[in-house]
């Protein structure tokens, strides 16, 4: 009776946090994998493992306000500029600053 639907519950918040857990590792955001993980458990959570790293990406830096962006990214997220492919890429967060993240 009112015991399933609290399982289920249960079950759909464990995949929430798994999902948001390996939405977080990733670089990503923890709420966002979170929410993903919990409304479509299984999907989501596979989704969460399969998603790109984004703190292992090349970056770039925008030639008209210098924000450093994502290399695959091709308008800037701030200043809207359209990015050509660079000749130079810079080194993923990662491998700049291994224990950097939290
Ligand atoms: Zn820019």
């Amino acid at each position: 009776m009112s015991g399933y639907g609290l399982g289920l519950l249960v079950i759909l918040f464990f995949f929430g946090l798994a999902g948001g857990y390996v939405g977080r590792v990733k670089g990503s955001s923890f709420a966002m994998w979170f929410v993903i993980s919990f409304c479509v458990p299984v999907i989501g959570l596979l989704t969460a493992v399969l998603y790109r790293y984004d703190n292992q990406e090349l970056r770039r830096q925008c030639p008209r306000c210098q924000k450093v962006v994502k290399l695959y990214d091709a308008v800037c997220m701030r200043c809207g500029q359209e990015l050509e492919f660079p000749d130079v890429a810079i080194a993923p967060e990662a491998r700049v600053a291994p224990r950097a993240a939290r």
